[in-house]
């Protein structure tokens, strides 16, 4: 299929049939979970530097209210278009049912190059793109809630909760309008590596199951796996440094301007002030420079992951992917040629869907703390400490043995909230990545995880549908 005419909402619309025909929902209430509730689209002046006048192309799209507010990030890309923001508001909505997030699903984007911009204007267009919003009441703690995506991060989040505060100036819960904020601005510890953390958590789950790894040739465990990384942004750097800690070995590393790769591992965060100095990931001492950023995508490896842009695995190059593994950090990397080429092939595609979901589960527990105007672990942890101080010094004075200075370290810990996050998010991940397994393997004619991951998500969102009694 050629990139022109390509849709990513048809293959989300295409994935969701798929999976339709594993549930019991009547047409109408699969229709009403497939379709976007709202579309906005607007368009508005931006003064550059130089002094011309530009006019900015942005979205917003709402795929779903079964849950209030909805929820979705906001993407700066020059390849934005309204098919891509309403298929990447639909795969919030099923992602946040998956994991059990309250949220229905949004999302947005501007249709610009960041890079071709100055912090000035970038800071211009995110507040105008905020106050259309509000003009349209697209925005909101309990209405619509924006976060980071593609091009965009806690700076960009920080121009919008300002926005949103000056002209909502009595609204007590205004930092609820946007997740990923800097944490001195209402943003929770463990948000910014929330994502890659997350996927990690998924793909050590699945990396952990014996009957899965032997239908692949692979050993239990995350430890010695290969692994390739496309895009060493937010996502990808965070999920390649989480694996490199637990004893992966990351032998490619993809970035725009080409992919490196090193057999005997690369170290992910000097490939990162590498690229921070160099201007580029290539020519890293060691590796060897593979000319296209697609390349690393072909390396023989055991778990590969695209953590960059949409559809850069398709019908073209996957019969060249020689992964055991593939996990989507990025959403919609793969096009449902691809899929298709993977079924045949018995590689296991874990999908975007949930294993991306990090980023807004920890957005939700950001929301629940800007409503609760409460630090995480603020009440508890110094009687968690007091607590096992009083345990451990009882259970030595039976014992009259000691424990080593770092073990009391350890047991006395009480939680700090990047400590009840992480825990929060990996009790998310390891049940999300169970139940859509469970649902896979109970049903052994749904052809691949995505198609299972779906049949739950829409089995979540018919429940609710129904349970709000719309459908009479
Ligand atoms: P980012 O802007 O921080 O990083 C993306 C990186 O990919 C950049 O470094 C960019 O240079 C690189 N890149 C772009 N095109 C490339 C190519 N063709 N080959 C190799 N590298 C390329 O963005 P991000 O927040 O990390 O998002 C990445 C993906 O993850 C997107 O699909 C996004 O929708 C998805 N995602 C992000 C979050 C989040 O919390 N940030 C959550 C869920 C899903």
């Amino acid at each position: 299929m050629s990139q022109k005419n390509y849709s990513f909402f048809g293959s989300v619309e295409k994935s969701f049939e798929r999976a339709a025909k594993f549930t019991t929902w009547e047409r109408g209430i699969l229709e009403q979970i497939k379709e976007c509730n709202g579309v906005f689209q607007i368009r508005f002046p931006v003064k550059r530097d130089d002094g011309s006048i530009e006019v900015i192309e942005a979205y917003r799209v709402q795929h779903s209210q079964h849950k209030t507010p909805c929820k979705g990030g906001i993407r700066f890309a020059a390849e934005v278009n309204q098919d891509e923001v309403m298929a990447l508001a639909a795969l919030m909505t099923f992602k946040c049912a998956i994991v059990n997030v309250p949220f229905g699903g949004a999302k947005g984007g501007i249709k610009i190059n960041p890079r071709k911009y100055s912090a000035y204007e970038l800071e211009k267009i995110t507040r105008r793109y905020t106050a259309e919003l509000i003009k349209k009441n697209f925005i909101g703690p309990g209405i619509d809630v924006p976060a980071p995506d593609y091009g965009t991060g806690e700076r960009e989040m920080s121009w919008i909760l300002d926005t949103y505060s000056a002209m909502h100036p009595s609204e007590i819960d205004a930092a609820g309008c946007v997740t990923g904020k800097p944490v001195t601005q209402g943003g929770v510890r463990g948000r910014r590596e929330a994502t890659g953390l997350g996927v990690f958590f998924g793909l050590r789950e699945v990396c952990n199951m014996p009957d899965v790894m032997k239908r692949l040739g692979l050993t239990v465990g995350v430890e010695g796996k290969k692994v390739v990384v496309q895009g060493l942004g937010n996502v990808g750097y965070h999920s390649a440094k989480f694996f490199e800690d637990a004893g992966a070995i990351i032998i490619g590393l993809a970035e725009y301007e080409g992919s490196i790769h090193n057999p005997n591992g690369l170290n992910v965060d000097e490939v990162f002030q590498h690229r921070k100095a160099t201007g580029s990931i290539l020519n890293f001492p060691g590796a060897t420079n593979l000319p296209k950023n697609t390349d690393a995508l072909e390396l023989e490896c055991d778990i590969l992951i695209p953590a960059a842009l949409e559809n850069v695995i398709n019908g073209e190059n996957a019969p060249r992917v020689k992964a055991k593994i593939i996990g989507e950090a990025a959403n919609g990397p793969l096009t449902p040629e691809a899929d298709e080429v993977f079924i045949k092939k018995g590689i296991l595609v874990v999908p975007d869907m949930f294993l991306n979901a990090g980023g807004v589960t920890v957005s939700y527990f950001e929301w629940l703390k800007n409503l609760s105007h409460v630090r995480y672990g603020r009440l508890e942890k110094r009687f968690t400490e007091n607590l096992n101080t009083h345990i451990l010094g009882q259970m030595e004075e039976l014992t009259g043995k000691k424990v080593s200075t770092e073990e009391r370290e350890f047991i006395m810990h009480g939680p700090d909230e990047v400590d009840l996050v992480y825990s929060g998010l990996e009790e998310t991940m390891i049940n999300a990545t169970n139940e859509v397994m469970d649902e896979w393997k109970n049903n052994p004619s749904i052809p691949d995880m995505r198609t299972a991951a779906y049949v739950v998500a829409i089995n979540k969102v018919g429940t609710a549908y129904a349970e709000l009694g719309i459908f009479p």
